[in-house]
């Protein structure tokens, strides 16, 4: 028999800070609204990806594909932007989705949903009949300013390229051109037609999902509603974060054990975030001057500040023989370094840890909200330095690394934007600030509107299919 409990698809495209949430997302949907849920992931680095799903808890019922890794480098133009070469392997793995969920039966999946970079597969849900939502795990901001971008005009757009002026996106706070995005620098570029194809599709999609939550972005998330015209089928579902179980006994953990209660910061760029080999030196040197105790998660020096996006390996023993001779000696005491990629979640969560400098990724800012850790802002690409706009401007909850000539941050700086927010009033402030966010996180996550919502319309949609076969 045909059961009627909906079947969501979930899409997720490559990039741990892509995966993450839409595990999470699916986890939500499967425990607290008795979905099916079937999560399928594209990937080009399957070691990281499956570490990660390992690590990961409450996975038992989530059914999850892994696409077969895909090779798209033989198609690419030389220096390809980080957004082109995910939107073709995106591209390439709509036959396997299509097979893949044509063969899935009781019952088969009625609704498809995807990430930014997953909306090339819209035609093919639509193909199958299948509901289609966006799952944005990116602030409600960027969001607003994401679905009004078809209705920019021309001379606005031209205005923030060659002067510089803030772009005005109603209901929301201004983009200031010293944080705007990528395809806002070209107009008429291909990233920009990219994201504007990209924005298109979006009003298309049958609801919105944001991984924030209202009283957090009030403002932002009414004008999502209303740029989207899609009115109540945008849904704030945040702050979904990975929820951790300490049965992982990484050596940093075990240092962290041994720490004073807030003495330490952490500091990471994300699952993809490089330094430059200068950048690398000041930060060591900050990190001595500071004086703090403190955990860094560090990757070989790269030029390119995305430099690890699609290669992160699995942490381990890659020497770090890069950093400035004798640092890791002079501090041993005081600091840990991780090479490659560290337990972040179960660091964020720990007592020990007191502060966080981060690359502002959105799904790091909502892990350090939910564990209460004030944050030094060091946005590095994309969105990220919308959100250290953001952390600290309107939400009091961060200092913000302020550029400096030559593009590399001095060790001065560091120092003083660790001390900052490890020691002093000014620390405090945020500390308390920060733990206001987090108790409005808590509550937002206890409600559970939207999932009744959105089931309910899956429910429909999959009887009047059952129906009409
Ligand atoms: N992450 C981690 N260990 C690392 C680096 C990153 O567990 O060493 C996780 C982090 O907890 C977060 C995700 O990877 O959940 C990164 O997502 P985010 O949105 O912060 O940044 P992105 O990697 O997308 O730039």
């Amino acid at each position: 028999m045909v059961t009627t409990k909906p079947h969501a698809a979930l899409l997720a495209s490559p990039g741990m800070g892509h995966l993450i949430p839409m595990v999470e997302l699916g986890k939500r949907l499967l425990t607290h609204h008795g979905f099916h849920v079937t999560l399928f992931v594209v990937t080009t680095d399957s070691s990281t990806t499956t570490q990660l799903l390992h690590q990961t808890s409450n996975l038992n019922s989530l059914n999850i594909v892994q696409v077969p890794p895909i090779d798209v480098s033989h198609k690419l133009p030389p220096n390809p932007p980080l957004a082109t070469r995910i939107t073709l392997t995106m591209m390439e793995s709509i036959p396997f989705l299509r097979s893949s969920i044509l063969s899935m039966n009781n019952p088969p999946p009625s609704s498809l949903i995807v990430d930014m970079f997953g909306l090339v597969a819209f035609p093919m849900a639509r193909d199958l009949a299948m509901l289609t939502y966006v799952f944005f795990a990116t602030s409600a901001w960027f969001s607003a300013v994401t679905l009004y971008f078809p209705f920019m005009d021309k001379k606005t757009m031209e205005s923030h390229a060659q002067n510089h002026e803030p772009l005005l996106v109603p209901g929301c706070e201004p983009l200031r051109f010293e944080d705007t995005l990528e395809p806002f620098l070209f107009p008429g570029g291909d990233v920009y037609e990219g994201y504007l194809e990209a924005a298109k599709a979006i009003v298309t999609a049958d609801g919105i999902l944001i991984n924030t939550w209202q009283d957090l972005e009030p403002a932002a998330t009414k004008a999502v509603r209303e740029h989207g015209s899609l009115g109540r089928f945008v849904y704030p579902v945040g702050p979904l974060v990975r929820t951790v179980e300490r049965k992982q006994e990484h050596e940093v953990l075990r240092w962290l054990d041994r720490q004073p209660g807030e003495s330490v910061i952490y500091l990471s760029f994300g699952s993809g975030g490089t330094l430059s080999e200068e950048q690398m030196r000041e930060v060591a040197f900050g990190l001595e001057l500071s004086q703090q105790r403190f955990v860094w998660v560090v990757r070989p020096p790269n030029e390119d500040a995305s430099g690890s996006f699609f290669d992160v390996a699995s942490g381990g023993d890659v020497a770090v023989g890069y950093l400035p001779e004798g640092f890791v000696k002079r501090t041993e005491n005081v600091g840990f370094v991780v090479p490659m990629w560290a337990p972040q979640a179960e660091i964020l969560g720990h007592p020990a840890t007191g502060g966080f400098v981060t690359h502002c990724g959105w799904n790091s800012v909502l892990e350090s909200v939910l564990n209460g850790v004030p944050m030094v802002a060091w946005p590095l690409y994309a969105e990220q330095l919308m959100n250290a706009f953001m952390l600290s401007g309107e939400l009091g909850v961060a200092v913000r690394v302020a550029s400096e000539e030559g593009g590399v941050v001095r060790r001065e700086q560091v120092a003083e934007l660790v001390r900052r927010v490890m020691v002093g009033s000014e620390g405090g402030a945020m500390r308390k600030k920060v733990k206001e966010v987090k108790v409005s996180g808590e509550k937002a996550l206890s409600s559970r509107g939207w999932l009744c919502e959105m089931s309910k319309n899956c429910e429909l949609h999959l009887q009047a299919k059952v129906s009409a076969a």
